[in-house]
């Protein structure tokens, strides 16, 4: 059976920190769809000159256009023995048409951990948050730092600061977030698979509440 995790927060609580660990670690892809509107913006696509307007404000990019981009992702055969989906969903049509893409090749979200933090955590990690430029592995000026400062430790290219990542973007994330994604945590407690992890806490502690979880 394959396994789809799901990993619920809000901005800046560590989500694509914690998919890089578990991609590995369980070797199944890791599915950032921030990650794919920015490469899409890199390359100037006309699906990354559409989402960046959303993005640059902080806001979602429209349903149709994200579902639309994850379908195609979904299209792709590494994603037939699971995933673990960063960012997506973030609204309850979103999830809706996760599970529909889903249950075509016989799966099903099979566990969402939901991470939390306080919000004056989430705002620290953010404004010190440097991602690389080649593949989006992600720094923290502080608390994860890479090895030579704005030099990707793992592909050696440039580390960059996202725009989005400015206070005043951050404080609207948050709330965008807490209207339209937070009826995804009820969404996934009714399906009973919802498991609650503390964000706040050493990168590796919030790995090994993931992994119990996973193992429950
Ligand atoms: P998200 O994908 O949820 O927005 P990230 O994984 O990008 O979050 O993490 C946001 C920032 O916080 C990054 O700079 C990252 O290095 C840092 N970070 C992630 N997890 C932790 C943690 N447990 N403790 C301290 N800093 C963290
Ligand atoms: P974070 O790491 O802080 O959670 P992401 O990289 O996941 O941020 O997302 C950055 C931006 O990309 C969002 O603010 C939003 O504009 C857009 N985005 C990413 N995923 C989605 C989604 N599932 N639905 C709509 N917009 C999205």
């Amino acid at each position: 059976m394959p396994t789809y995790i799901v990993l619920l927060g809000p901005p800046g609580v560590g989500k694509g920190t914690q998919a890089g660990i578990l991609a590995k670690r369980l070797n199944l892809p890791h599915i950032s769809s921030g990650d794919i509107f920015r490469e899409n913006i890199k390359k100037d696509t006309e699906l990354g000159k559409l989402a960046q307007s959303y993005m640059s404000k902080g806001e979602l990019v429209p349903d149709d256009l994200t579902i639309a981009m994850i379908r195609e992702r979904f299209s792709r055969p590494d994603c037939e023995r699971g995933a673990i989906l960063d960012g997506f969903p973030r609204t309850p049509a979103q999830a809706d048409n996760l599970e529909n893409m889903l249950s075509g090749f016989g799966g099903k979200v099979n566990l969402v951990p939901f991470i939390t933090a306080p919000s004056e955590v989430l705002m620290e990690r953010l404004v010190g948050r440097w991602t690389c430029r080649a593949k989006g592995h992600i720094f923290h000026e502080r608390f994860n730092p890479p090895k030579a400062p704005g030099v990707c430790d793992i592909e050696g290219s440039p580390l960059f600061q996202r725009d989005d990542d400015k206070a005043e973007t951050v404080i609207h994330r948050i709330a965008v977030y807490q209207e339209q994604t937070m009826p995804l945590v009820q969404y996934y407690q009714n399906r009973g698979v919802l498991a609650e992890i503390n964000g706040y806490a050493p990168i590796e502690d919030v790995t090994s509440q993931m992994v119990s979880a996973l193992k429950k």
